[in-house]
């Protein structure tokens, strides 16, 4: 992660900047990912750019649960749902990646898509876009001791 005063790479986790000393507080450490376009309490300091995360799913999958539905009668629809949220995070924690990788703390305006890649392939693609920014707290101190 970065210092969010003044920019220099730190460990995960650190309580404080090895290079400035600004303590680093559990908030500002947190990586944020909204569906907004804003980060409420927060300001964007910079925009990096979009970010995509990709995972793909065989529809096998589906169909299998989807053929557990009409026999069942929903009996499978908390499994088939988990499978779905699972293939969700997947991408958003790709994208969360690559955020990171380009020196983001947030990402805003994170959208999950899903799309089908072809009959024969019977693939499904989730994908995760949004927006790489880093964001500080609108209310940064400005005492230098911690
Ligand atoms: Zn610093």
């Amino acid at each position: 992660m970065n210092c969010p005063r003044c920019g220099n790479m730190v460990p995960d986790g650190a309580s404080f900047c090895t290079k400035c000393g600004a303590q680093l507080t559990p908030a500002a450490t947190q990586f944020l990912i909204v569906t907004t376009p804003t980060v409420a309490g927060y300001r964007i300091k910079k925009v990096l750019g979009l970010v995509t995360g990709l995972t793909p799913r065989t529809r096998g999958i589906f169909g299998k649960f989807i053929a557990g539905f009409e026999s069942m009668a929903g009996g499978e629809v908390t499994a088939f749902t988990s499978e779905m949220e699972k293939a969700r995070w997947e991408a958003i924690e790709r994208a969360k990646a690559r955020a990171i990788a380009l020196g983001a703390n947030a990402i805003i305006g994170i959208d999950v898509e899903t799309s089908d890649l072809g009959l024969q392939n019977g693939i499904v693609l989730f994908s995760a876009t949004g927006t790489a920014v880093t964001i500080e707290p609108e209310n940064v101190s400005e005492s230098a001791t911690p």
